[in-house]
């Protein structure tokens, strides 16, 4: 049997060892303005004996805030003698495309939530995944991927579990999804989940969370709390830190199927007919495209194809084909 191809990214700290430590993973990245440069993505690992390992990870898309702020604070504050066994804290995880304030990579254009499981031999984005899938992801047992909307998408804030094959695991995910106690709580249905960080982390079999806490390219004081307090909540249920979660408030949701997504066929300025957490019927209007070059013609309009909740809308003033007008989901009662 061939031995496992070396990654080229290497850690400066020891995965294994007791206290904090703040740190890089270093990749070689051999440019124009940096011969023989390195990529530095900062990592914080913070240790108190044998026990469970919980990843948490932030930028994934690298124009999605709430995690890189609250993990940052995490990294200040999170003492080992308060906590048993091992956080693992990445606040920016495509940190190229954190550094450029952009969802995917100026490098390679990577989509790090598109890449898994990487290549070590492949592009920048795909050798960080490719590290990730056979080096940090193996020693997590709970793994929290804190996204949200970035520049182009707004969500209502929420914890999301996905629907699994291995029920046993899936019943896992969704206790940490309502650990996390967000103010919704989603069964969600993946438009496209090949290459994702999610489908890798479920495929090893570990309890695995991810959320949308907001969007718009910012965050806001609301869904920085909603982050710190539910990544608190998350470390408690997985037996990290000491402490009591604080009883679930979070509404349910569902994705049924496809309907959830309303997709543009149209170009121009985005008339938002809803507001992000209200109620919407079949047949409702939930966005209008007006030609944005003249006067005069009347829009074309986006109608609901279910009940339900809108959950996700676009966020910048103009819109095009093919972008996404609005997400919507089911309240579980
Ligand atoms: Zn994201």
């Amino acid at each position: 049997m061939n031995a496992p191809k070396p990654s080229s990214v290497t850690a400066t700290i020891d995965f294994d060892k007791d206290g904090i430590q703040h740190g890089f993973l270093k990749l070689p990245y051999s440019r124009n303005e940096s011969a023989w440069g390195t990529i530095m993505i900062p990592i914080a690992c913070i240790r108190n004996g044998h026990g469970t390992t919980a990843l948490l990870i932030g930028a994934n898309h690298g124009d999605e805030y709430e995690g890189p702020i609250a993990l940052q604070k995490l990294a200040l504050t999170l003492s080992p003698d308060n906590i048993k066994g091992t956080v693992i804290i990445v606040p920016a995880l495509n940190f190229p495309a954190f550094m450029a304030g952009t969802r995917i990579s100026p490098i390679d254009y990577g989509n790090m939530n598109r890449v898994f499981p990487g290549r070590p031999d492949g592009t920048i984005t795909e050798k960080i995944a490719d590290y990730f899938q056979r080096f940090v992801l193996p020693k997590s047992d709970y793994i929290l991927d804190i996204h949200a909307g970035g520049k182009t998408l707004d969500f209502i804030p929420f914890a999301a579990a996905h629907v699994l094959e291995n029920k046993v695991q899936q019943a896992k995910c969704v206790a940490a999804m309502k650990a996390f106690n967000a103010p919704y709580s989603m069964m969600m249905l993946e438009i496209d989940n090949v290459g994702m960080l999610d489908t890798a982390a479920e495929e090893m079999g570990k309890v695995f969370v991810s959320t949308e806490l907001g969007g718009g390219g910012s965050a806001t004081r609301k869904s920085i709390a909603i982050a710190h307090t539910g990544i608190q909540n998350f470390l408690i249920h997985a037996g990290i830190l000491s402490g009591k979660i604080k009883p679930h408030k979070t509404i349910q949701l569902d994705m049924p199927d496809k309907d959830c997504f309303i997709t543009c066929i149209s170009s121009g300025l985005f008339e938002p007919c809803f507001d992000l957490g209200e109620r919407v019927s079949v047949d409702d209007v939930v966005g209008r495209v007006y030609d944005a070059e003249r006067t005069g013609i009347q829009p074309v309009e986006y109608k609901s194809r279910m009940n339900g909740i809108l959950t996700a809308r676009h966020y910048p003033g103009l819109i095009k084909t093919g972008d996404c007008v609005s997400v919507l989901a089911v309240e579980v009662t």
